[in-house]
């Protein structure tokens, strides 16, 4: 099993110090007061809502997001199980005009689902069911990537989305969602057939390339928190038995590690679209790179091993290719990391990369990564093309389609809430470094409070009808955080 989002090339006693999670004693400072007191909370039964307050016994089991460096403690977390009491939470903070946030998995890396106040949190609508004649799957809005995985592969069928298997469907589906199936399938919000959405006046609607299509076209890209609170995803999903898995590692110099880098940009982008991959990069300590080259491909495995050969005959690997074929499960369990959720200290910036690096931009990033503390900062790579860049750029809210070579995760993790500003500079650096070499193009999923301008990083092309969808569905806004689309055009 291996971590997409770590670079596996230490001995365990080198792993980067994101593993595990830190011990109680250490714990998070308390965090900020709620703004004010709660009025009486609205009149619902337990199988509609579990009502959580930081008195009650179960309150800290759902407490934990994936980043701690962003999670609150809230004065009331409403656990809805139902539609209805989505409905009847949204009406009630909107009466009673209460700060709250809508919270899925938790994964926001910035926190926008947490809230010291109010947070309306779906984890209760964790129904699936899968139509395997159809080819479809209805979920409610509260599952996890990994839940659907399992309910899909049990009938034969699979999905395209994101490794990590705690990560919430909504947030993920919503902002696009790339994983190890993307080029020969697409991202997951293309997958979707229609989202039941409660809107800012608590009104049920079903969004759909019939129905409400302008709330149906924001849903596939927009990111989640602008526009109501999702309750049920049908989506389309597809038969797979098996999938290739493979990897491979190299520790180079600068030097080689940009070849090696400039290799992977001209063939991974461009490859059959039967094959996925991720590059890794990392700095391997005394200024070495390390890199791994990590995908899935569901072609045969000679096309594979031909394909590969483009990198593999570039340099002797530190840790030879391995390829395996899996089922579709045991494949998304292979990259899936931990399947208990994970907490850990994290900061995250992106870019994508519409026309490839050149070889300063490709020097200056082996220049930036080499000098950090191993462990203390991984890229990673996403290719895209394929599938992903059959839909026009117009036709859903995410506009990184045509073109789009890849896309870059600056990330690190950390275990003690005392090394945040280190670790923050590190990734800062790394990105300050590339910023000669690319446009600023951001994705939503990788949300990163430090863009100057969010939603042209985000949207880019596709911002003003976000703006015009948000002004028809949430004009008063309702539904907002810190990177929420705005109701109206940021100043030129
Ligand atoms: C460890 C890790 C691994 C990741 N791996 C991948 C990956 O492989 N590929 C990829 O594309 N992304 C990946 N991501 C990013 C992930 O897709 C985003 O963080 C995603 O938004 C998380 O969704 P969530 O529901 O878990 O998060 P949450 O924090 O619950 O929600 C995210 C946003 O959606 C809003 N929201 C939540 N529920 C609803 C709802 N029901 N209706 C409307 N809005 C809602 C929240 O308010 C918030 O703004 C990863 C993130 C982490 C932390």
């Amino acid at each position: 099993m291996e971590h997409p989002l770590r670079v596996d090339e230490f001995d365990a006693s080198e792993m980067p110090s994101s593993v595990g999670v830190e011990p109680a004693a250490a714990a998070p400072p308390p965090p900020a007061a709620a703004s004010a007191p709660l009025p009486p909370l609205p009149n619902l039964p337990a199988t509609d809502v579990l009502f959580l307050k930081p008195s009650d016994a179960h309150y800290a089991d759902y407490l934990p997001a994936a980043n701690r460096r962003t999670q609150l403690s809230p004065s009331l977390r409403a656990v809805c199980k139902t539609e209805h009491a989505v409905a009847v939470m949204v009406d009630w903070v909107r009466t009673n005009n209460l700060k709250f946030a809508v919270r899925c998995g938790g994964h926001s890396y910035e926190g926008f689902s947490q809230s010291v106040d109010v947070v309306i949190d779906v984890r209760g609508l964790s129904t699936i069911s899968v139509d395997k004649t159809a080819g479809l799957v209805t979920a409610g809005s509260g599952v996890s990537l990994y839940h659907l995985y399992q309910a899909l592969a049990a009938q034969g069928l699979a999905l395209q989305a994101g490794s990590c298997p705690t990560v919430g469907i909504s947030g993920h589906l919503t902002g696009g969602g790339h994983g190890l199936l993307a080029r020969s399938h697409g991202l997951t919000c293309d997958s979707l057939q229609q989202v039941t959405v409660i809107d800012s006046q608590a009104r049920t609607l079903q969004a759909s390339a019939t129905s409400e299509p302008d709330l149906y076209w924001a849903c596939r890209g927009g990111g989640g928190g602008s526009f109501g609170v999702a309750t049920q995803f049908v989506i389309r999903a597809f038969p797979l038995q098996t999938a290739l898995v493979f990897g491979v590692s190299w520790t180079l110099s600068q030097a080689h590690a940009a070849r090696m880098f400039a290799a992977w940009q001209a063939w991974a982008p461009n490859a059959p679209s039967t094959i996925t991959s991720i590059m890794k990069v990392g700095p391997a300590g005394n200024g070495l790179i390390t890199m791994r080259c990590i995908g899935q491909s569901v072609g045969t495995e000679t096309e594979l091993r031909n394909q590969l050969q483009t990198l593999t005959t570039l340099a002797t690997a530190s840790r030879p290719l391995s390829v395996q074929s899996l089922s579709f499960l045991n494949a998304v369990l292979h990259f899936a990391g931990p399947l208990d959720y994970e907490s850990v200290y994290m900061k995250a910036k992106s870019d994508y990369v519409l026309t490839p690096l050149d070889t300063a931009g490709i020097s200056d990033m082996m220049a930036a990564v080499a000098p950090i503390p191993v462990g203390g900062v991984v890229l990673l790579c996403d290719s895209y093309g394929g599938k992903i860049a059959d839909v026009a750029a117009d036709a859903t809210a995410f506009p990184r389609r045509a073109g789009t070579q890849y896309c870059i995760q600056y990330y690190s993790s950390w275990t003690r809430a005392a090394d945040t500003p280190v670790h923050v500079a590190q990734v800062a650096k790394v990105y300050a470094a590339m910023r000669p070499h690319l446009p600023g193009a951001s994705y939503v999923n990788y949300c990163d409070l430090d863009l100057p301008d969010y939603a042209t990083a985000y949207w880019g092309s596709n911002l003003g009808r976000l703006v015009a969808v948000k002004q028809e569905y949430d004009p008063d806004n309702l539904f907002h955080h810190a990177q929420s689309v705005p109701v109206s055009l940021p100043a030129a």
